[in-house]
Order: structure tokens, then sequence, then C-alpha cells
């Protein structure tokens, strides 16, 4: 068996960034913080902003932004290999990393962990601009864009907020509120095998989606439809880890 400091060590971890990569992170993340501002400035402008169905449509894309996290993260999880070209090591490998070497997530600067998600959802806010605020409907899916944006937009951080074990104070204020993610909340997904509470930007959908076995039910679909396993890739990279530290870090097999 090894020292826990050597064991921390020999865990994968994820890939440093390179300068260009913070610099378009950064960029990113610039971006669409000030499309969102300009979403914001142009709704307060518009003629009766507050209308009975506003905050009907800005919780609509508050829950979609929470559901898009979970859809977005169960598929990650689930399918693909971390080995396959393009995605595997920029996007599918760091949710490996994050089952076995939860804490590494910690080390990730603010760029990096929120980088990606604005790239993602830059197309959608630079698109929002060209919906007419002077009609009705263009008026509530304004709305539904911009609070799916804005509560999409934070995701990497909420979710590294629920790996911090002293989170700022407001920022637990949130969590304990259940406003954002909370500690107690994500600390299921990582129970093995990880198939809860894959929704990390409020958490709202966890409850719900648990309860009529969404995920479940999808993975059934996907594999009657394709014949693939749920989490195959997953399995064989813990057995990659588990031969390299020559000890068990937990199971992931389970359906
Ligand atoms: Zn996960
Ligand atoms: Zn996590």
């Amino acid at each position: 068996m090894r020292e826990t400091s050597d064991r921390t060590a020999a865990l994968p971890r994820h890939d440093n960034v390179t300068r260009l990569q913070v610099a378009v992170e950064i960029a990113c993340i610039a971006a669409a913080a000030a499309l969102l501002l300009t979403h914001l400035v142009r709704l307060a402008r518009a003629p009766e902003l507050l209308r009975w169905w506003t905050p009907v449509f800005a919780l609509t894309g508050a829950l979609m932004a929470d559901l898009g996290s979970g859809l977005i993260h169960w598929a990650a999880d689930t399918w693909g290999s971390e080995t396959m070209p393009v995605l595997g090591r920029r996007f599918l490998r760091p949710f490996r990393v994050h089952h076995v070497n939860p804490d590494d997530f910690l080390r990730r600067e603010f760029a990096d962990t929120n980088g990606d998600v604005s790239m993602v959802l830059l197309p959608c806010l630079v698109a929002a601009l060209a919906i007419p605020l002077n009609r009705g409907w263009g008026h509530a899916l304004t709305i539904l864009v911009v609070a799916f944006c804005a509560v999409g937009l934070p995701t990497n951080q909420v979710h590294q907020w629920a790996h911090r074990p002293y989170p700022p104070r407001w920022v637990r204020r949130l969590q304990d509120r259940g406003i954002i993610l909370s500690r107690e909340e994500h600390r299921r997904h990582h129970v093995p095998p990880y198939v809860e509470n894959y929704c990390i930007a409020t958490g709202w959908c966890n409850a719900p989606l648990r309860r009529i076995h969404f995920f479940r039910r999808a993975e059934r679909l996907v594999t009657r439809v394709t014949g693939l396993q749920p989490r195959d890739d997953e399995s064989a990279f813990h057995d990659k880890v588990e031969s390299w530290l020559g000890e068990p870090i937990g199971r992931n097999r389970a359906t």
C-alpha cells in the first residue's frame, strides 16, 4: 500500500493549460460577461419589462440551465472514450479525472474553471441579440435566454465551490439556501458508482430527475438503440488507475 501523499501524487491530474489557452479563456469570459450585461441593459430599456410571465420565463431559463448541466455531465460521464480524437483528451478526460481525483479541481484557476462554459454559451448570447424586444414573444424569449445564460455561465465555478471545504461566506449562504448547488447535494454524485445528481448549476433538477429515474431510463434507451454499455470507458479508466496505484479506488460498474 502507498502512503497517502504518494497515492495523491500518483493520481491522474487535469492537464496544465498553456498561456495561449488562458488568454483565449479570459477573452471568452470577458466577452460572455459583456454580452450578458448588454442583454440586461436592453431588457431594462424595453417597454413593460415586468409582466406576469416575466418570472415564469426567467425561472424556466434557470431550470433549463441546470438541466443542461446535468445532461452534459451525464453524457460525458457515461458515454465516449477519453482516448477518442479531439473530444477525448480535452472534454472527456477531465470528467474521468474528476471522479478519481476530485480535489485536483481546486487547483484550477478562475479562467481555466470558467473559460469552456463561456465559450459554449457565446454563440447563444450573440444570437439572442437578433431577437426583437418590441414583440411579446421576443421579450419572453430574451428573458428565457438571458436567465439560461446567467445561470449557466458560472456552472463550473459553482461546481468548484461545492468542492471547497471553506467557500466564501456569501457562497456558503447561497449553498445553504439551495440557491446554488450545495456541498451536500453534490457529495451524493461523488459516491461510487457516481450515477446520481449530475446537475451542477443550481442542483434544482436533481431530486425530480432522481425520482423519475430519468438518467437510468435514458441509458436503457441509448443501449437499446446503439448497443453501447454505459460507463464502459469510466470502468476502464478506473482499472488503469488502480493498476498504477496497486490498490482499489472504488468501483463504477453499477447501472
Ligand atoms: Zn461525474
Ligand atoms: Zn464534482
